[in-house]
């Protein structure tokens, strides 16, 4: 049985430790120029040198996997090389450094015996072309990525985002609106910890915060998955399953202040999921939709309506009611407006400060903007077509004759 399977990738292309990314290429090119399967057809150990130094040059040639080999001596593709570097710097334990919501539990790779790795491994790999036998580089995957339970500790709260959809009177006038929402709340039996009595002896390590685990002739210790490497657990809460929050329906009423835009955010603080053991909850977040108007359209503070006028009062000026949003409750109110003499069909006409109040700066408010519609009169009797002959002739004007010219 041969011992620890780590290759010698530098060996293998005869290259110093120190070679440059250029040294490393052109000793691999002369290399693959001896042993090329085209060039040396039929002969097997010349296929076999051609994959270890192909093999070689994969790992050396690029700069993150030499970086791995270099601190482990030995290279998979499962390995994260910021995971190698922690294994080197913590002078072969992989012990804390990785921190909570990191990769996962911390492996503690002290008692790691390499021994069980055999040739056998070594020549499957090679078959491959992959560096190493399958079983071992799963463990390997398996160790570097986590896998366990993390220990617990306080987490803050995620937020909560909800659409609201608000009508339009209460978003132009304010009021109140209630919506259901479903948040995590501090679980009231076990204070958010998850857990409940007194800490036992952790079963499964017997309190020493570790267990050896074998992977075939491997043998390695691991933080204790029962545990988390704390050596005592406590039975999780039965309300809320150990997670230290309950998920609630909670009815919800809050203010919309006049002036309310379509899409706005309100900010809620601490009203999203509640944190645990402690920990701050997050933020509720309401996404405003505004519903439509039947007559009025709104675009910011301003309220933009279509009124309809007759041709006489377009020509002639007259004063006319419009509807406006002063009114009560779902109902419009009434005002005002001054159609001056010989207005034109599409024409707007600003109402000032008959628009919607400004959430922001209390006492503005915008504009309302009236764009006319000229209704022609539908005339039946002779005597009115009689009288617009007349007042043709009066005024021969031909609306077109810009346009004519023009094209
Ligand atoms: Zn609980
Ligand atoms: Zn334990």
């Amino acid at each position: 049985m041969a011992p620890t399977q780590q290759k010698d990738y530098y060996g293998t292309l005869g290259v110093k430790k120190t070679a440059t990314a250029d040294d490393i290429r052109k000793a691999f090119r002369k290399l693959a120029r001896k042993y090329h399967p085209d060039v040396n057809p039929g002969d097997k150990k010349a296929e076999e040198k051609f994959k270890e130094i192909s093999e070689a040059n994969d790992v050396l040639s690029d700069d993150k996997k030499r970086k791995v080999f270099d601190q482990l001596g030995f290279y998979s593709d499962n390995i994260d090389p910021a995971a190698a570097g922690a294994y080197t710097r913590g002078g072969g334990g992989f012990g804390g450094g990785q921190g909570r919501g990191g990769r996962g539990s911390p492996v503690d790779f002290g008692g790691f015996d390499f021994s069980g790795f055999t040739q056998d491994g070594g020549s499957r790999a090679s078959e491959s072309g992959a560096g190493f036998g399958s079983s071992f580089k799963d463990i390997f995957g398996n160790m570097f990525n986590g896998g366990g339970r993390q220990a617990r500790g306080p987490q803050p709260g995620t937020d909560l985002e909800y659409q609201v959809q608000v009508d339009f009177w209460t978003a132009v006038r304010g009021g109140v609106t209630r919506l259901d929402i479903q948040r995590q709340e501090q679980c009231s039996t076990c204070r958010g910890t998850g857990a409940v009595g007194k800490p036992m002896e952790c079963p499964e390590c017997h309190g020493a915060g570790k267990v050896t685990q074998t992977a075939g002739r491997m043998k390695f210790d691991t933080q204790c998955p029962r545990c988390g490497g704390a050596g005592k657990v406590q039975a999780a809460c039965l309300t809320c399953d150990g997670e230290g929050v309950v998920t609630r329906r909670e009815p919800l009423e809050f203010r919309i202040k006049a002036g309310t835009r379509d899409g706005q955010r309100i900010r809620l603080a601490g009203k999203g999921n509640a944190g645990t053991e402690g920990a701050a909850s997050g933020d509720l977040f309401l996404i405003i939709k505004v519903g439509p108007h039947k007559l009025f359209r709104r675009t910011g503070d301003d309220i933009h309506v279509t009124v309809p006028v007759t041709a006489m009062e377009a020509a002639l000026g007259a004063r006319i009611e419009v509807p406006t949003i002063d009114g009560e409750g779902s109902h419009a109110g009434r005002a005002q407006l001054k159609i001056p003499p010989g207005t034109q069909t599409g024409q707007k006409l600003r109402m000032r400060e008959k628009g919607v109040p400004n959430a922001a700066h209390e006492g503005t408010r915008g504009d309302q903007i009236v764009e006319v519609v000229i209704v022609v009169p539908k005339v039946q009797d002779e005597r009115s077509k009689e009288i617009l002959r007349e007042l043709q002739k009066l005024n021969p004007e031909d609306p077109r004759e810009g346009m004519l010219a023009e094209a």
